[in-house]
């Protein structure tokens, strides 16, 4: 925590978030990412003079959506605005956007800490379309370069920004606030979710006041922040950099700043636009748009299960909030979850599976699930097997990277490998006894009250028997034998 005990920090986020829509949000231009520059451009997106937008109904309802999933109040009528600016990336002079009758108004987002959870009130998602993208050409940044170029394919593809209250208290909870945001939007398949790429963008208001002060204090806006890493750096700066000037005497000027990896510190870039400044009117060309409640009421029911209600499910299948979370938190692991736990008994067992030594093993050999002959199913009879003790959790660690690699069939890999647990207690018995005549010198030790020895005995007992036997059937055997000597 960087905020010093006499000040609270404030935090708002603006989040802007390209919609995966096929084409872009008044023309037919695609909206991809990669083309070559200025291939996916038309008249409308170029900003031809003469030329007239229409409406992309996949846009609206991407907001619609994304404006539910939010618990926000969708309005039963709302309009596009010009919001007027000059700058190279942005042809037509203007961009279309909206102002003061959003799509989507007071709904808010979940966030969770460690076990605090804090609801965030979402202040209004709105849709409007990118600009275009500049690329400065020679030294590194705009000031060293020798040119510019610009590339108009994004120009015109559609976006959601998305503005919370200020309800944020530190950069933790900034960072979650953006992870969970970010996990919506991908489960809605709205957005893409790649911060490091642009897809998705994140503002970071902040301020400072002293504690227990209700009235807010004066903010700056951090822009650039295409990491979760990036975020919550930047707000730890801003944070006490602001705290350092007032503890000074002296005074926040409200001004965009950016934040500087390099470096690690924010550093001022403009003074505050104001939005008199953009000369809003509406959108002369686009007429109103009216959504009636059949077209919200379609939408809700197409929404796929979204990440808050998956948790509850979760726990409610016995895992541990914290797994359940963990689960979720990676979409892929969750549906390997949902399809083996729908042929298991043991759920909660294939939770601890996946997350310990599935997720080992993806992320030592840096490999996706999706890109595996791996089967959910198999995954499940593995954990059976485990489950019902005909193997031990040892001997399935030795079959699972083959299952989850190579898409193998668990039993018959155990059968392949002779790795079948040691179900005869005899057995057992008669490798104890001859470990422990092997081994007479850490029997005396024990018997003297070293019980510490008893890790090694029990550690030959395993690797005798190659880790088929049941840990808790060698230990209680194990105890006997040296009880009789
Ligand atoms: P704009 O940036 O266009 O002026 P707003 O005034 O709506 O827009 O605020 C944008 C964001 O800044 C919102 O997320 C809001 O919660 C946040 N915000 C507003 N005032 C403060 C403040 N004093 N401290 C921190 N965040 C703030
Ligand atoms: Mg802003
Ligand atoms: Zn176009």
């Amino acid at each position: 925590m960087s905020t010093t005990s006499t000040y609270e920090a404030v935090i708002g986020l603006e989040v802007h978030a390209e919609l995966l829509t096929a084409t872009k949000i008044f023309c037919s231009c695609a909206a991809r990412f990669g083309s070559e520059p200025n291939t996916d451009v038309c008249p409308v997106c170029a900003g031809f003079p003469g030329t007239l937008p229409v409406l992309n109904g996949k846009v609206v309802e991407f907001a619609i959506m994304t404006g539910l999933a939010l618990h926000c109040d969708i309005a039963p009528r709302c309009k596009f605005d010009r919001k007027n600016y000059f700058y190279p990336d942005l042809p037509k002079g203007y961009q279309i956007s909206q102002y003061d009758q959003p799509i989507a108004t007071k709904g808010f987002l979940e966030v969770r800490v460690a076990d605090e959870s804090t609801r965030v009130g979402i202040h209004r998602v709105h849709m409007e379309e990118d600009a275009g993208k500049l690329v400065h050409v020679g030294a590194a940044g705009l000031a060293g370069s020798d040119y510019s170029l610009v590339d108009l394919n994004r120009a015109g593809v559609p976006l959601l920004e998305i503005v919370s209250e200020p309800d944020i208290r530190s950069s933790e909870q900034a960072r979650a606030y953006m992870a969970e945001l970010r996990l919506l939007l991908v489960t809605l398949k709205v957005n893409d979710g790649r911060l490091e790429e642009g897809s998705l963008r994140c503002d970071a208001n902040v301020s400072v006041r002293p504690a227990g002060q209700a009235q807010l204090g004066t903010r700056t806006e951090i822009k650039n922040l295409n990491s979760l890493r990036f975020l919550q750096k930047a707000i730890d700066f801003e944070i006490d950099r602001q705290v350092r000037v007032l503890s000074e005497g002296g005074v926040i000027v409200q001004e965009t700043r950016l934040w500087s990896e390099e470096r690690q510190v924010t550093y001022a870039m403009r003074s505050k636009e104001e939005a008199s400044d953009y000369r809003y009117f509406p959108e002369p060309d686009l007429s109103p748009l009216v959504i009636d409640s059949s077209w919200i009421a379609d939408i809700r029911a197409q929404m796929p299960e979204l990440p808050a209600a998956r948790r509850t499910r979760y726990v409610d299948l016995g895992l541990s909030p914290y797994d359940a979370g963990v689960l979720v938190d990676q979409m892929e692991l969750a549906s390997a979850f949902d399809a083996a736990a729908a042929v298991s008994a043991y759920p909660k067992a294939i939770a601890t599976w996946l997350i310990k030594d599935v997720a080992r093993l993806l992320n030592e050999g840096k490999l996706r699930l999706a890109d595996l002959p791996f089967q959910p199913e198999q995954l499940a009879r593995l954990v059976d097997m485990v489950e019902r003790q005909e193997i031990t959790v040892a001997a399935a660690r030795k079959v699972l990277a083959a299952v989850v690699a190579e898409g193998k069939d668990p039993a018959a890999l155990v059968a392949e490998m002779g790795l079948a647990a040691m179900a005869d207690a005899g057995a057992l018995r008669d490798v104890i006894e001859r470990i422990l005549d092997a081994h007479q010198a850490q029997v005396a030790e024990f018997k003297s009250g070293k019980t510490k020895v008893l890790g090694f005995l029990t550690g030959q007992v395993m690797r005798q028997t190659q880790g088929r036997a049941q840990p808790q059937q060698v230990a209680s055997l194990l105890e006997a034998a040296l009880a009789r000597r």
